[in-house]
């Protein structure tokens, strides 16, 4: 089955990336930093970049936050890292916008939240500000709507409405139905306070896989927008990696979306990349995008009771993704190139073929040597303690003679 024709959205240009009509799906993240901590944030921007993170968010949640990121964008500059920076407002996104003139000029695109853009208010002013502080700079914006903090004021009216009807619907189509009015009716505001069509994206995020999956569905079926999408607050490890890979794949594979983020909680002093890579293996997995090469390993069995084969697809994983930065350069296609480390002589073989380069380790009493196979036929068998060594040196020479300028 293939992955349908992705749906017609605006083409919004964010800073010189292109979200939304045939452009590729864009992989996005946020950082976790203190954003008035201008080297820490640099330093994680600097690390989401070169995991392949196309745009980055922070949060600009105080005075000391906006002032600060015109300091984090211009340092980013001069190491020549040029990621576009998106703010993440809420609350007080009107305030700041307006008293920090060189923070609204520094950022690519606004995250507002009309949830909680107006809060307590009977008029919408404080979002009119923000799109207001958009249109000066021409500075596209995300409507982002989260069902953990929906527009009350609207969800209520949704509600009572409902209650008229003969046959109503339960509280969660009602609440679907209400982050869909939320997104597009404030895009429909921002439009008549002078903002263009191609430069609004909406978002609507809720942390239930198939509540996510209706509300994106329902979503793109009423507009124009591209759509971010993000299993908002998808948790931790395994648990947020299979939540968000669930939610995602469906709508992509329906053609929906155009720029993705993966909403991890990392561990204490984790890895905050690892939600730039989740995002990459998400599309790469559906065939949509490639970022690095694939490799293929079986899982072992009983038949592998060492753990060699383990630790050389670890080695050989790992050696690609340092490599990367490099080969991205100077050998275009290498994304594509598909690796297979296996364990045995009884899949080992045949997955091989189907690699552009493949390796099946001795199993357990099997004779104590390993056939390469290059494109489908065997090229040479290694024996002894360098097999690793020497595999990598193939490949190496695979890269150089497939993939050059
Ligand atoms: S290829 Fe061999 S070692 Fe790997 S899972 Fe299959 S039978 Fe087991």
């Amino acid at each position: 089955m293939a992955v349908a024709a992705r749906r017609k959205a605006f083409v919004v240009d964010v800073g010189g990336v292109k979200v939304g009509g045939d452009h590729p799906i864009v992989v996005q993240s946020m950082t976790n930093t203190d954003t008035v901590d201008v080297p820490g944030t640099v330093n994680q921007v600097m690390a989401l970049a070169r995991a392949g993170s196309e745009l980055v968010r922070v949060t600009v949640n105080t005075e000391q936050a906006a002032a600060a990121v015109p300091r984090i964008v211009d340092t980013l500059d001069k190491f020549g890292v040029r990621v576009p920076i998106i703010g993440d407002f809420h609350y007080n996104g009107h305030i700041l916008l307006k008293k920090y003139p060189e923070c609204a000029r520094a950022l690519a695109k606004y995250r507002i939240n009309p949830g909680n853009a107006n809060i307590g208010r009977k008029t919408d002013d404080n979002f009119r500000t923000m799109i207001e502080v958009a249109v000066e700079n021409q500075r596209p914006v995300r409507i982002g709507v989260n069902w953990g903090s929906l527009d009350s004021a609207l969800l209520t009216r949704m509600m009572d409405e409902n209650a008229q009807l003969a046959e109503p619907k339960d509280a969660r189509g009602v609440t679907l139905d209400a982050m869909v009015a939320s997104a597009v009716e404030s895009a429909y505001a921002a439009e008549r306070y002078g903002l263009r069509s191609d430069q609004i994206i909406l978002s609507a995020k809720v942390s239930g896989v198939q509540d996510l999956i209706d509300v994106y569905r329902a979503l793109a079926k009423v507009c124009d927008y591209p759509l971010h999408l993000g299993l908002t607050e998808a948790g931790m490890g395994s648990k947020g990696i299979v939540a968000t890979t669930a939610a995602l794949a469906p709508l992509l594979q329906e053609g929906i979306g155009d720029t993705i983020r993966t909403s991890l909680t990392p561990l204490p002093n984790g890895d905050r990349t690892e939600e730039v890579i989740v995002s990459q293996q998400i599309l790469q997995s559906l065939g949509i995008r490639s970022f690095t090469p694939q490799v293929t390993a079986c899982p072992g069995c009983g038949r592998t009771t060492s753990t060699f084969f383990q630790e050389m697809a670890d080695q050989i994983q790992t050696y690609i993704r340092e490599q990367m930065p490099q080969w991205k350069a100077g050998h275009p296609g290498v994304e594509t190139m598909k690796v297979a480390v296996m364990g045995c002589v009884v899949n080992g073989p045949g997955e091989s073929k189907h690699s552009n380069i493949g390796i099946s380790l001795p199993g357990t009493f099997e004779e104590p040597k390993a056939p390469v196979y290059v494109d489908g036929r065997l090229l040479t068998t290694l024996r002894g303690d360098r097999i690793v060594a020497e595999f990598i040196g193939i490949m190496n020479e695979y890269v150089a003679s497939h993939y050059s300028t």
